[in-house]
């Protein structure tokens, strides 16, 4: 594909669905279009799915499942080493598809391919984990407990991590013996029509497919597919909470929900500035344009050092540099489409409204690269206060909320009054303090002198309103089994 506008040579030419084994277009024939965020031009389009192909890719998965459940986990573990090493293939491939559709800059989309081929080698590795309890019951007998995959299961995934989270999540669901039918965001498509070539390659027919299309229909047809018993989301509250409602129409489902943060990030008066300062920045994903859950976008600075990390602060996120993704030194890319760059937008004047000091930002940068494009400036608000609706509310763009405290019991308080609970960071070198703050946030995801990273190995997951359930560690491929208990009189 050319994108015509940028002369950037888009490498797939015809993006396609994966059902039963096969590269197919949709029932209807119709596709949509995905447009490059930093041009707002097409960039080429994917096939539109539907609840008719939604049904075509379970009687293939269905079809796929006993067969792939039978196999040993060695044998399931090395079907996914095999995907993980053809992405690791198609890195280059993928990443130049993945920054042009996303926005994301090509410096910090590097890692994504990379983090997908762990997860699935950590994966590859945890089959024989599939395992029970014996219980000592009943004098004599044998009581035990088995896990059984569900089947057929759905994934419904968003736009900010494409790749990443479409191949990633593969890998629970498939090691605990189910198969799985995928839906990536319409709004970044592109690289799941290539994982979706490589799906057809190197795994048997029907274990995988991969529906591209809108959420209000293809995704709702696997949240409301009779069968599809267990169905993992990633997405806002909004969308969580209809799933939910959805999935309780139709039938009971397992449902899991990893969904949206506000997350504070305190810093005490004794925290190392010279590296808290760097980490606000870090945290608050503006790398990403602040378009990853995790961030940490509402700032609390103590008194005693909130003018000079302020200051320190507002200088570096001036310095940085917004522009082309593709290009090695960007800092930050567009956002990644008009819906979301039109909410950003109203968050920026509703922090003005509400009375926040704009220091930083809220403007689409100067010069001619910028007249078309979803282009805004790194945001940063000072002097933000609980009441208004910016230091509540996600923006999911990049734009930081700082506030200024004094009392350690009323800045918990306000850390823990939004409706999300995702991660949080507390920054000071005193343990005892950084310890018990910790535990006081009411998050599911701490860094203590930390931001933003994830770990091998450990649960990423939501309190509150962020979600129910958890990801990236053994709890996530468990959450792929049932649990049957069987009970053998002797
Ligand atoms: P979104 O909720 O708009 O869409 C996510 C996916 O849901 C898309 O594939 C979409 O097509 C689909 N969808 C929409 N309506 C649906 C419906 N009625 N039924 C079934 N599927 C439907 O989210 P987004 O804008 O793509 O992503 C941004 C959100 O995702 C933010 O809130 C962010 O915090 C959250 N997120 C959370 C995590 C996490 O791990 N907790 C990770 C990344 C992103």
């Amino acid at each position: 594909m050319d994108d015509q506008a940028t002369g950037r040579n888009l490498p797939i030419d015809n993006p396609l669905m994966l059902i039963g084994g096969e590269l197919v277009e949709s029932e209807s024939g119709r596709r949509f279009a995905s447009i490059d965020p930093a041009t707002e031009e097409e960039l080429g389009t994917v096939p539109e799915g539907s609840a008719k192909d939604v049904a075509r890719a379970y009687e293939a998965a269905a079809a796929a499942q006993p067969g792939w459940a039978a196999l040993s986990p060695a044998e399931r573990g090395a079907y996914l080493r095999k995907l993980a090493d053809a992405l690791h293939e198609q890195a280059e491939r993928i990443l130049i598809t993945e920054v042009i559709d996303t926005g994301n800059t090509i410096a910090k989309m590097r890692g994504d391919v990379g983090a997908a081929v762990s997860q699935l080698t950590y994966f590859s590795g945890l089959g024989y984990e599939i395992k029970g309890d014996t219980v000592p019951a009943t004098p004599g007998n044998l009581h035990m407990t088995v896990r059984e995959p569900y089947g057929v299961v759905g994934r419904i995934i968003p736009f900010n991590h494409p790749i990443m989270f479409a191949a990633a999540k593969l890998g629970p669901a498939l090691m605990a013996g189910n198969t799985v039918i995928e839906k990536p965001s319409e709004q970044s498509p592109l690289s799941a029509s290539i994982l979706a070539e490589i799906c057809a390659e190197v795994l048997p027919a029907g274990v995988v497919n991969i529906i591209t299309g809108f959420g209000r229909e293809a995704g709702d047809a696997i949240v409301r597919h009779p069968k599809i018993k267990r169905v993992a989301f990633i997405g806002s509250v909004p969308t969580g909470m209809a799933i939910q409602r959805s999935a309780a129409e139709v039938a009971v489902k397992n449902v899991t929900l990893e969904l949206g943060g506000k997350n504070p990030m305190i810093v005490f008066p004794d925290a190392d500035m010279e590296k808290a300062v760097p980490a606000a920045i870090n945290g608050m994903n503006f790398a990403w344009q602040g378009q990853s859950c995790g961030s940490t976008s509402r700032l609390f600075l103590h008194a005693d050092i909130y003018d000079s990390f302020l200051e320190d602060l507002v200088g570096r996120v001036k310095a940085m540099k917004v522009g082309d993704p593709l290009a090695e030194d960007s800092d930050m890319g567009p956002i990644n489409n008009k819906g979301q760059y039109e909410k950003v937008l109203h968050y920026i004047s509703v922090g003005k409204e509400d009375g926040g000091r704009l220091v930083a930002g809220g403007k689409r940068p100067k010069g001619k690269a910028f007249e078309k494009g979803f282009w805004i400036e790194p945001t940063v608000f000072a002097d933000m206060t609980p009441d208004m609706r910016l230091a509540n509310e996600e923006v999911f763009g990049p734009v930081l909320s700082v506030f200024k405290w004094d009392d350690l019991d009323r800045v918990i308080e306000i850390a823990n009054s939004v409706e999300y609970g995702l991660t949080g960071a507390v920054w000071t070198r005193d343990i005892s303090a950084a310890i018990a703050t910790a535990h006081r946030i009411a998050s599911g995801y701490i860094w203590v002198n930390g931001v933003g990273a994830h770990y091998p190995a450990m649960s990423f997951g939501g309190f509150r309103n962020s979600g129910t359930g958890r990801e990236e560690g053994i709890d996530e491929m468990l959450s792929y089994t049932e649990e049957k208990a069987i009970h053998v009189m002797l």
